[in-house]
């Protein structure tokens, strides 16, 4: 049996209980294995897969806050530091009711191969917990978030594993937890990115990953001698990474058609009102009926289905596998041209193939949507600097990240001989720069 059929068999065995840890783990060392047959008995010998796929730690704990009925509640944290070879730890905090130590540990995996690709000395990790931030009030959602705090704390600093923001982790969440670390801690530092900008936050950094979904897409486009102006896209989600995406694809002469939440979709044939949509969302946080009920061309669906509308460009920008096998199939049908993952993993294994072998220019979230962590870690050298660059500063950087991934995965695909597939050319590129810095650092 080959290195790679030997470690996920291993990893398998030993992660039945988390399917989506197993499903990122399948697609990152299946599409690495022409890099590890080339150089299998270093690897073998240095076990580099086995301690790659096992975190450096990973931390589970307690919870308890008061709501505003004076009862307790309960709810369980999470932070997975999994692998600081080129740098601190980093990488988001998920406030969903569906957070378990699975998704976290898909999460953090995936991420250690992002943040490599944004050519920035970022290490991976991830956290989160299982409160939803829902329907609660402030005060409530700032018991959860000081409590949550006062326990991760321990495990933090801006030099050893910076968090950020995720699904449900928005500025208001990062304030609390920044304002508890500091009365904990008793030290400013930039221990969080996302911050607000009076307070150490970086320009640009809200619409980072929608803005850089975008940089990246564009760069494609012209890479295939296309451009974006004109073209119909199809966005999923209407939470920070599907706004901006769609407000940076009509500043480049696109029109996007359709948003989504958890309960349904718009479809809007004159194009997407950004600033309605943020006053639904961001705003007033109430769900998609009340932009269709205030906007005329908009027509809202229960559940599932922006896939089915025709268009040219398809960007899933809400959450893991959104996009199944049928979707996939009726993208093709419909002539897409591109697919580029806002979200982490939202295209199944499947759909991806799918979409692959028909001819689809598909580009997956850890290049795709690492502009929100690249921009991140310009805040995290402002932070150290004590100095806060321009809008036009941070985009102009974010752009040349963008367009630099865009052009090692094309690159690192080719070296491979498998020029055109961007997944395996960003999986194989996000590797080789941890995996030399883990052999160089000895077996630690
Ligand atoms: P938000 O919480 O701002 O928005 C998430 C959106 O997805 C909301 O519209 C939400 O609907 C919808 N959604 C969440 N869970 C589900 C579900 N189970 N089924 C259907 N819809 C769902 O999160 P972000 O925009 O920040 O993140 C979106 C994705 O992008 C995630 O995969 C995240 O990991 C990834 N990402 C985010 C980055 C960032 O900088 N924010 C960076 C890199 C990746 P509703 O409005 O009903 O809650």
């Amino acid at each position: 049996m080959g290195y790679v059929d030997e470690v996920l068999a291993r990893v398998r065995e030993k992660n039945a209980s988390e399917p989506e840890f197993l499903q990122a783990a399948e697609e990152v060392l299946e599409s690495l294995r022409p890099v590890i047959d080339a150089n299998e008995a270093v690897y073998r010998r240095e076990a580099l897969l086995e301690r790659l796929v096992e975190p450096d730690r990973q931390f589970k704990f307690r919870v308890p806050w008061v709501d505003d009925n004076g009862q307790v509640q309960v709810n369980t944290g999470y932070r997975v530091q999994y692998n600081n070879a080129i740098g601190p730890y980093k990488g988001g905090l998920r406030l969903h009711p569906s957070v378990n130590i699975g998704i976290i540990k898909f999460l953090g995996f995936e991420q250690i191969f992002k943040n490599s690709l944004t050519g920035l000395p970022i290490g991976g990790g991830k956290g989160g917990a299982d409160f939803d931030p829902k329907g609660k009030s402030d005060r409530e959602v700032m018991a959860f978030c000081q409590s949550f705090m006062t326990e991760l704390c321990k495990y933090i600093g801006a030099d050893v594993d910076v968090p950020a923001g995720d699904i449900g982790t928005g500025a208001r969440e990062i304030g609390y937890m920044f304002g508890q670390y500091k009365k904990i801690r008793g030290t400013y530092e930039g221990v969080l990115t996302g911050k607000g900008l009076t307070y150490g936050g970086s320009l640009v950094r809200t619409e980072a990953t929608g803005y850089g979904l975008l940089y990246i897409t564009e760069e494609l486009m012209k890479c295939h001698g296309e451009s974006m102006e004109g073209k119909t896209v199809v966005v999923s989600g209407a939470g920070n990474v599907a706004i901006y995406a769609t407000q940076k694809a009509q500043q480049m002469g696109a029109k996007v058609v359709t948003c989504s939440d958890s309960t349904g979709w718009i479809y809007d044939p004159e194009g997407i009102d950004v600033a309605l949509l943020k006053e639904v969302k961001e705003v007033k946080r109430a769900r998609l009926t009340e932009y269709a009920a205030a906007r005329g061309s908009a027509e809202y669906h229960e559940g599932r289905g922006v896939w089915q509308i025709k268009c040219d460009i398809a960007l899933p920008c809400a959450t893991q596998n959104e996009l199944l096998s049928d979707d996939a199939k009726q993208l093709v049908a419909n002539g897409c041209k591109a697919v580029c993952e806002g979200a982490n993993m939202p295209t199944t294994i499947d759909a991806t193939k799918y979409l692959q072998e028909n001819g689809v220019w598909f580009i997956g979230g850890k290049a795709a949507n690492a502009g929100g962590v690249a921009t991140s870690a310009l805040e995290m050298s402002q932070n150290s600097e004590r100095l806060s660059w321009t809008f036009e500063e941070v985009d102009a950087k974010l752009k040349d990240i963008m367009v630099n991934i865009f052009h090692n995965i094309d690159n690192a695909a080719k070296k491979y001989g498998m020029e055109g597939n961007y997944v395996a050319g960003a999986n194989i590129a996000g590797f080789e720069k941890v995996a030399t810095a883990m052999i160089a650092q000895g077996v630690v």
